[in-house]
This record gives structure tokens, C-alpha cells and sequence, in this order.
């Protein structure tokens, strides 16, 4: 018995087509929706980017206010 054994596997579906994903997956094998809600601000001169994981609700980056992929794919709760 491992009792330190307390990960608990995260099940990942897609917020499209609700096809089940990997862990691992960053885009869906079905629709190609993004599965990982990614800061979109971009590696430039000025900037070293952001990459920052924002929860699946956020339409805007927290650490740098850029748009994430989920909002650009129209996929945040209750954004139209
Ligand atoms: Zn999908
Ligand atoms: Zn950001």
C-alpha cells in the first residue's frame, strides 16, 4: 500500500467536443481546440513572453492582461 500515493490523475476533456484528452494533450486529437489555457503574449524583442496557465475561466492573462487561447477560441464560460 503507498500511502503517499495521493496524486490524483486529472481527467482533461475537451471544452468543445468534450472529447477525452491526455494528460499530456495541449490541443484536441477531434477538433483541435486548445486543451491548456495559455497566455498568448509572445516571446518579442521587448518581451521574453508569458506562457503563463491561466484557469480554463480566464478570458485574459493574470500575469500580463494579454488575451489567453480560450478566449481567442471563444471557449471561456459564459463569454459570447
Ligand atoms: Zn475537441
Ligand atoms: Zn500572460
Amino acid at each position: 500500500m503507498l500511502a503517499s500515493d495521493n496524486k490524483v490523475k486529472e481527467e482533461v476533456y475537451c471544452l468543445r467536443c468534450y472529447q477525452r484528452a491526455d494528460e499530456k494533450d495541449k490541443y484536441c486529437v477531434k477538433c483541435g481546440s486548445p486543451l491548456v489555457n495559455r497566455c498568448t503574449e509572445e516571446k518579442t524583442l521587448l518581451s521574453k513572453g508569458c506562457n503563463k496557465v491561466n484557469r480554463k475561466d480566464a478570458a485574459y492573462c493574470s500575469s500580463c492582461g494579454a488575451p489567453t487561447v480560450f478566449n481567442l477560441a471563444g471557449l471561456v464560460p459564459g463569454q459570447r
